[in-house]
């Protein structure tokens, strides 16, 4: 039954409070609380856009709504080709699973939550999948803190992973231009995921000026403008993630409970500490990696001295020194380590049990558009059965019956049918319903299934 909200009422408020789902795009979604406020639907306002934390139901797994400031939105065309451009490995695969939402996607019969309002909210908004682990913000904070440790291999691995996303976004010709302490998750197996690729760089897309330039304590010196200003347009080139990249490695190499107080919102340098290569600060912590790694640490000062992206360390030096830094040991270099996928091919990650599958991308690019979950074989299976079970009760509890107008077969629920009954009036198709606006007192058009 549909429910009206308040004209100044917050959709995702009053859907939040109903405590029940809404099938999206395939998937049985409802809002998250905020921890500590159990009424207000838990979501994190960045610049660009506000982001909602959804739960699915029953697997449990967490997807966000972006839904962005109409001024910061870059355009439709771009936003859509930037899910094509990235590489289709599984490190990715928050933006190469993500839906672009129109009311379409809305499914009123097999929701349990249905208001007025959802389905214009829901327009132009992107739904995409929650990415394991932590944000590195997170756990930099859980290491500075002395509640989370972490050993050297671990970091590492973690490394070394980040720096082979790297270069595979570099293989597929892309930047993602704001690798920074929010923006890189880091999962319980040392894998690395990266995530708000909304400022993606591709030679063939059109520059985005409204696209950010970077986060404070990770953008380089050398992408100011003439007049001193950071300039989005310096970033938007090949390599632009190679000095975040070294400054990244750093950080996951050398905070712990005795890493010096973090910097601007949790980095390890200052932004203006990063224009002096010089400053004992900086030398001290170059020294510092140096001593846990010596190659790592000439690779970082080297990115801390560049004139440009090209002068700095490339991901695949990164990749060789801290596979030597793991040492033989192959097990550990090799184990988690992003491989290139055939042509036409993605990694996908099954969105009922997490499991990474292989997909071709004109499947992947029809689920997406049509609407529909992506599932391993195992699960799709499973699915089809719950769905057929579903489509059998549905049309139990809403028999066939004839509109008393144009006799066309309509589908009305057995409950309703019965009042309708009762009260001596005729099943009516919308159609008819909506041609006399007389009888609409009558009944709730909405109870009517075609
Ligand atoms: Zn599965
Ligand atoms: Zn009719």
């Amino acid at each position: 039954m549909s429910t009206s909200i308040p004209m100044n009422g917050d959709v995702m408020e009053h859907w939040l409070l109903s405590g029940k789902s809404a099938r999206i795009s395939g998937l049985d979604l409802k809002p998250l609380a905020h921890p500590a406020m159990p009424s207000t639907p838990r979501r994190v306002v960045k610049g660009q856009a506000a982001v909602y934390f959804m739960q699915q139901s029953p697997h449990q797994n967490t997807w966000l709504i972006k839904k962005f400031t109409p001024s910061r939105r870059p355009s439709d065309t771009y936003l859509q080709a930037v899910s094509r451009c990235i590489p289709g490995q599984a490190e990715f695969f928050t933006c190469t699973q993500r839906r672009f939402l129109t009311a379409g996607h809305l499914d009123r019969r097999y929701s349990q939550y249905v208001s007025d309002g959802l389905p214009d909210w829901i327009e132009g908004t992107i739904l995409m999948p929650a990415v394991p682990g932590s944000s590195w913000a997170t756990i930099a904070d859980s290491l500075r803190e002395g509640e989370l440790e972490l050993s050297c291999e671990q970091r590492l691995r973690a490394a070394l992973n980040l720096a082979v996303c790297i270069e595979c976004l570099e293989a597929w010709e892309c930047s993602h231009r704001d690798i920074s302490l929010n923006n890189v998750f880091w999962a319980p197996d040392d894998r690395v995921y990266l995530i708000d690729l909304d400022s993606l760089y591709h030679k063939d897309l059109p520059f985005q000026s409204n696209t950010t330039v970077g986060t404070l304590g990770y953008i380089p010196p050398f992408t100011r403008s003439l007049d001193g200003q950071f300039d989005a347009a310096c970033s938007w080139c090949p390599h632009a993630d190679r000095f975040a990249l070294a400054v990244m490695i750093a950080e996951f190499l050398l905070v712990g409970p005795d890493a010096p107080e973090a910097q601007e919102d949790g980095s390890l340098f200052s932004q203006a500490q990063l224009a002096q290569p010089e400053d004992d600060f900086v030398k001290s912590q170059v020294d510092a990696l140096w001593r846990i790694n010596r190659e790592s640490g000439i690779l970082l000062w080297k990115a801390l001295h560049a004139a440009g992206f090209e002068s700095c360390p490339a991901p695949v030096h990164w990749r060789a020194v801290l596979q030597r830094a793991l040492g033989s040991n192959r097990r550990h270099a090799c184990s988690s380590v992003v491989r290139n996928m055939p042509d036409g091919v993605s990694q996908v990650v099954c969105e009922h049990c997490g499991r990474p599958w292989r997909i071709s991308q004109p499947r992947l690019e029809s689920l997406r558009s049509k609407g529909s979950p992506i599932l391993c074989g195992d699960c799709l299976q499973n699915q089809m059965l719950t769905w057929k079970a579903e489509q059998s009760q549905h049309e139990r509890d809403h028999p066939l019956t004839q509109c008393a107008e144009c006799h066309s077969a309509i589908r009305l629920h057995k409950d309703k049918l019965a009042r309708l009954q009762s009260a001596g009036k005729s099943p009516l198709c919308r159609t008819c319903l909506e041609q006399k606006p007389s009888l609409r007192n009558s009944f709730c058009p909405r109870t009517i299934h075609y």
